[in-house]
């Protein structure tokens, strides 16, 4: 299981699609916006055309993704709270492969919040290393470990609020943790995956994680939120990948208004393909 790296990576305003202002693609992408806008006649019968509101291109895209890949759940391996905890605040900006080699040795030392905040940052660092960003990693396990053993009786918290001032562990980590550790869905975790592949269908226009999750929010239905960042980090691996999608081979080519045969402009980016 290979939950995504679940690393955020933020798409600079000035790359946003506000820039493509004259291709194809924006005329599709105002369509989802706006459903009545008037859309060109080619523009029916052609590849890449959304559906007419994004709820519905949301519902759409959820049901091809789950024909697709049926067996879509998270991949960092754990087999308690903590370490679901530690492994996602290890995932940030590292791939979950890495992250689940690292892990099963570690989990293997040590046991419990109270080894953690007892160890030593520099054996914990060590344990880590080759893991992106392993020094500061180690530092939030170490802290959040120990806020989790003064704060908390040695118990994961299972509110957002709670999870969110441990120190290392930012919404879509507590995201991650509610829905896998506490089966409570309160959002949608947004990753790299679902960032990308949420411009790109169309589904938002905005750049920064916690803002695609309100407007995701808004179009996906409730019972899909934790299933569909699933459905986007596995076809955003196997297909829909950054630099080089296989739009040819896509089950929403047909649909996505980024569609590489049909748009000159990537929605993720705002940057012609
Ligand atoms: S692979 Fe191409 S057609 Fe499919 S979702 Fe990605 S950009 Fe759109």
């Amino acid at each position: 299981m290979v939950l995504s790296c679940l690393s955020f990576v933020t798409v600079s305003p000035a790359n946003a699609p506000s820039h493509a202002t004259t291709s194809t693609a924006n005329h599709r992408f105002d369509r989802i916006a706006n459903p009545n806008a008037e859309s060109p006649t080619v523009q029916a019968e052609a590849m890449g055309t959304p559906r007419e509101t994004r709820t519905e291109q949301a519902a759409e895209i959820v049901d091809r993704l789950e024909e697709t890949y049926p067996d879509s759940t998270i991949s960092l391996r754990y087999s308690n709270r903590l370490e679901l905890l530690i492994a996602v605040i290890l995932s940030a900006q590292c791939t979950d492969e890495r992250v689940n080699k690292e892990t099963e040795p570690l989990f293997e030392t040590y046991d419990g919040p109270e080894d953690y905040a007892n160890a030593p940052q520099e054996e914990l660092a060590e344990a880590l290393n080759s893991i992106t960003y392993y020094n500061n990693k180690a530092e939030y396990i170490r802290n959040a470990c120990e806020k989790i053993v003064e704060e908390h009786d040695g118990e994961v918290p299972d509110t957002m609020s709670e999870l969110t001032d441990l120190p290392g562990v930012g919404r879509k980590t507590a995201n991650v943790v509610l829905q896998h550790g506490h089966d409570i869905v309160e959002g949608i975790v947004v990753d790299t995956h679902v960032q990308r592949l949420s411009r790109r269908l169309g589904l938002t226009e905005e750049s920064y994680p916690e803002r695609i999750e309100e407007a995701l929010i808004e179009i996906v239905p409730e019972d899909d939120w934790q299933q569909f960042t699933h459905l986007c980090i596995d076809h955003g691996r196997a297909i829909c990948s950054a630099q080089n999608p296989d739009c040819g081979d896509c089950v929403l080519a047909d649909i996505c208004p980024s569609e590489k045969g049909d748009s000159e402009i990537d929605l993720a980016s705002g940057e012609p393909w």
